[in-house]
């Protein structure tokens, strides 16, 4: 195989064999493809997109590309929840507790920052000693007895996402179609689920900007995850501010920790409120939304939840009493707008950029994560901004970051006279 051959082929819009994406992507896990050719190969994809038969062997070629999980010997219903990424979206680690809770058992594979989107597996490992990366063997282990576990992507389970994922996140090359449901549906699949919730973003803070390429993207991960015989069920929730009250790492976390006990911002709690009800329905455990409401909200406040995502951490070397005292960043910023009025809308890209700015996410070779890093955002769409009130505050270990990012999130935010109401589900 020649390499530039293929990506010329791609590039002038013609289609790919099976035998051809074989063959190239198994070489760039053989080395025989290099960096630069698989970035080339995925923005040429990029551009002039997939057929359905590319789209289903991309799909295959990176679930061989590593082993898959057997669950059949489980009586549990086997599920997962996945997301297509956002700004401050801490989803997975609030729910997966609160349905393994309920007696779903969840092997969820995630992934690490990418883009200008925060990654689970990088907040989870602001907590000291939370082993991410456990062989599959120990995984399934993990799943069986505490009910969940997360690990991300390695050398011996979706291989070729692991290696792809980091390289799209720093080429500009997540936004594609093709190339999504490859990255969440080989993953998905090589879990061995039964039943699969997608949470698919949409707007100014993730790769879907429309409701129309949201839908596209839906209608394609559900026919995948059929032909799989996953039964796939997709939200599309609103990502024109960021959820929660917090991006960035360990306070990401705390946020988290904070909505198992009961306290979560009331955005946040609907969306996981909202998966949590299509999953509980989807295994059998609840006839409809008002039961499975009641459910979800029963572990939450027996504090069920909470002390399964403690049982989880532990089980996974994560240690929550180091992870209290390492939180505390050096550094804080207050930023104000100089104006007032009502948050219209909020530029969700530009706030996620600035957290990769504050290394919340890996954006070249060498740049280490800043675990203490963040955005509060004290203030959101809808909500009253008086003169002399801060509309973030922005905190880490390296003071000229910080400073570095003020006018970018001074101007993210459009501020107007009417109120405004954003819908969470659509
Ligand atoms: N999440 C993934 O795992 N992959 C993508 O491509 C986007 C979001």
């Amino acid at each position: 195989m020649i390499p530039a051959k293929l990506i010329s082929k791609k590039r002038d819009g013609e289609f790919l064999s099976k035998d051809e994406l074989n063959t190239f992507f198994n070489g760039y896990l053989a080395n025989t493809v290099t960096d630069a050719q698989m970035s080339a190969m995925l923005m040429a994809i990029y551009f002039n997109g997939m057929n359905d038969e590319e789209i289903f062997s991309l799909v295959e070629v990176m679930l061989f590309s590593g082993s898959r999980i057997e669950f059949s010997d489980s009586k549990k219903y086997i599920a997962d929840k996945h997301s297509t990424g956002g700004v401050g979206d801490k989803v997975s680690i609030i729910l997966a507790p609160i349905m393994a809770a309920a007696g779903i058992n969840i092997p969820m594979i995630a992934g690490r920052g990418l883009g200008f989107t925060g990654g689970t597996i990088d907040k989870l490992e602001s907590i000291p000693g939370f082993n991410t990366s456990a062989d599959v063997h120990l995984f399934k282990k993990w799943v069986n007895k505490g009910g969940y576990a997360i690990i991300s992507q390695s050398d011996q389970i979706c291989t070729a996402d692991k290696r792809i994922y980091a390289l799209r996140s720093k080429t500009g090359t997540v936004p594609s179609i093709p190339l999504i449901c490859g990255s969440i549906m080989s993953k998905k699949i090589a879990e061995g689920i039964s039943g699969l919730v997608l949470d698919i973003k949409v707007g100014n803070g993730t790769f879907m900007k429309t409701k129309k390429q949201a839908i596209e993207l839906g209608t394609w991960m559900k026919k995948i995850g059929k032909s799989f015989n996953i039964k796939t069920d997709i939200v599309y929730t609103n990502m024109n501010q960021p959820l929660g009250r917090y991006g960035g790492l360990s306070c990401e976390i705390e946020e988290s920790i904070k909505c198992l006990k009961g306290n979560g911002p009331k955005d946040l709690m609907n969306v996981v409120l909202t998966l949590g009800t299509k999953m509980l329905i989807q295994a059998g455990l609840a006839k409809n939304e008002s039961e499975a409401n009641k459910i979800q909200t029963k572990i939450i406040n027996s504090g069920e939840g909470l002390a399964l995502f403690k049982s989880a951490t532990k089980m996974q070397g994560g240690i929550l009493d180091k992870f209290n005292s390492q939180k505390k960043p050096k550094y804080e910023n207050l930023i104000f707008v100089n104006n007032e009025g009502i948050i219209q809308s909020m530029d969700t890209e530009s706030i996620g950029w600035a957290l990769v700015k504050l290394d919340c996410v890996m954006h070249n070779k060498n740049n280490n994560l800043d675990y203490t890093a963040g955005i509060e955002f004290l203030k959101k769409v809808g909500e009253e901004v008086k003169n002399s009130e801060p509309v973030f505050r922005v905190f880490g270990s390296n003071k000229k970051k910080l400073n570095s990012i003020t006018k970018k999130l001074q101007s993210a935010i459009e501020l107007g006279k009417n109120y405004k109401k954003i819908s969470l589900i659509l």
